[in-house]
């Protein structure tokens, strides 16, 4: 835990108290401060109450006699409608932050300019944030890694100069870290896929670029539109990550392309092809950016080369399952868009695709171009209806219902195959809500169901 020592013998008013609210109730209390927790859930409540936390109706409390209020990043702080919380703060005057926050206040206050890596954009966080702590802990550095990925920050270790905090954060987080100052800031990309949650694409990428305007080092993607104004605004100690989509090259920036990350010179610095769990364009960007990142953290090429060829991946994207003879079985659950399943595609050759769930606007009529990519397709779910009627005529499919039908039906299909390496991927381009809890359930069963079979 990193106990939050700046607000010693002060009062703090707190909601939210899922995972990260109560990890920083129980980090401001061990470092002095009076916390008053607050939650719409009576559950979260008792068990905040369970662990020595102060919780109270913060709609009777004096809000003179605060020095902070602590949000929940779930909880919004200008899309759609701001919180009552916020409204009643606003009104006495009381400042608004997030855990992440408080971390880099602490972090100024105990250890000014120690590594702290910030992560952010539309797609690729997750992935780029674990790769990143990956190729760190492989070279003997001690990492923590977490924030939007998992682990609450206040939960990791104190910050300190040997030790490396790699944070994913979402723009919900940004939001609420007025003083964000990483020594090293990563944009990805800029892409209209949250703009349900943020307004229009220009005030969302307005809070993404907060946390380049802040960073000692930007590393930032320049292959959409908003990301490339927003490097071009920040100027100097700036790596621009490039991944043509034709030949034309950008002088000065990392670029990916053919499997492989390449200096500004045109220097190979590593090879990506051959990894597993990095298939596809858009993780040739992951991957150089993690090269920039580790680079600028001292890592020599060598221990940049062994910690990418080991990474592991994360679990439901383009995760590789099980070989069975010549057949590969990839679990890629976590493509609940076309968009994702795209990505996925692309990827691969002589595909036994099983998709279906509940359906996205417009479906999967942006993926007819792969189509040739797809040897037989197993329909699940509520969009099976639409499904076939889109590859209707295009591509060979077998309405199948339910996974427990569909993986065995796809096993059976490319062993039969003459392909030298007939996948079978489970990439669904749909929400998995008719028919599972959440898309890492879908992921699960499909894995149990893989190694099950005989
Ligand atoms: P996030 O944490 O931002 O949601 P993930 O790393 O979990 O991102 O990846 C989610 C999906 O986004 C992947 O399955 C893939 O389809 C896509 N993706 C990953 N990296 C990128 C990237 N750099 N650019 C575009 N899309 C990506």
């Amino acid at each position: 835990m990193t106990p939050v020592t700046i607000f010693n013998g002060k009062r703090v008013a707190l909601f939210g108290l899922g995972g990260s609210g109560l990890a920083t109730a129980l980090a401001l209390k061990a470092g002095g401060a009076e916390v008053v927790a607050s939650d719409d859930n009576a559950e979260s409540m008792a068990r905040a109450a369970g662990q020595g936390i102060a919780t109270a109706d913060l709609r009777e409390a004096d809000w003179s006699g605060f020095s902070a209020f602590v949000l929940s990043p779930g909880v919004p702080l200008t899309h759609p409608a701001p919180h009552w919380s916020v409204g009643l703060a606003r009104a006495a005057g009381v400042e608004i932050v997030g855990d992440i926050e408080l971390f880099c206040r602490e972090r100024r206050s105990i250890a000014p300019g120690a590594p702290f890596v910030a992560i952010t954009g539309t797609n690729g966080k997750s992935t780029t944030t674990a790769l990143v702590a990956h190729i760190l802990a492989r070279a003997g550095r001690d990492v923590q890694m977490g924030g939007n990925i998992g682990i609450a920050i206040l939960s990791l270790e104190p910050p300190s100069h040997d030790r490396v905090h790699v944070i994913e954060m979402s723009s919900f987080q940004i939001d609420l870290t007025p003083g964000l100052d990483p020594s090293v800031g990563v944009l990805l990309n800029v892409t209209p896929d949250h703009l349900d949650r943020h307004g229009t694409l220009a005030e969302y990428a307005a809070i993404k670029e907060r946390l380049i305007r802040g960073s000692d080092l930007a590393v930032v993607g320049i292959d959409d539109g908003p990301s490339r104004a927003i490097a071009e605004r920040r100027g100097d100690r700036l790596v621009r990550i490039h991944v043509p989509r034709d030949a034309a090259l950008t002088a000065d920036a990392l670029v990916a392309r053919d499997g492989a990350v390449f200096d500004a010179d045109g220097t190979r610095i590593v090879d990506v092809s051959e990894v597993g769990s990095l298939r596809g364009a858009h993780n040739w960007q992951n991957a150089a950016v993690a090269v920039a990142v580790a680079r600028a953290l001292g890592i020599s090429d060598a221990d940049l080369q062994a910690g990418l060829s080991s990474f592991p991946g994360l679990p439901h994207r383009m995760e590789e399952v099980r070989r069975r003879g010549r057949v590969l079985f990839v679990n890629d659950s976590k493509a609940t868009n076309a968009d994702s399943t795209e990505k996925a595609l692309t990827a691969f050759r002589d595909v036994h695709w099983i998709l279906g769930g509940k359906a996205k606007e417009g479906g999967i009529f942006p993926l007819v171009p792969y189509f040739e990519r797809v040897a037989h397709a197993y329909l699940i779910g509520a969009a099976s209806d639409s499904f076939a009627a889109t590859l209707e005529g295009a591509v060979p499919y077998t309405r199948c219902e339910t996974l427990e039908v569909a993986v065995p039906a796809a096993a059976e299909g490319a062993a039969a195959s003459a392909a030298a390496e007939p996948v079978v991927l489970l990439s669904p381009a749909c929400a998995s809500y008719d028919q599972f809890r959440s898309f890492e359930q879908r992921g699960d069963r499909f894995r149990d169901l893989v190694a099950a079979l005989p």
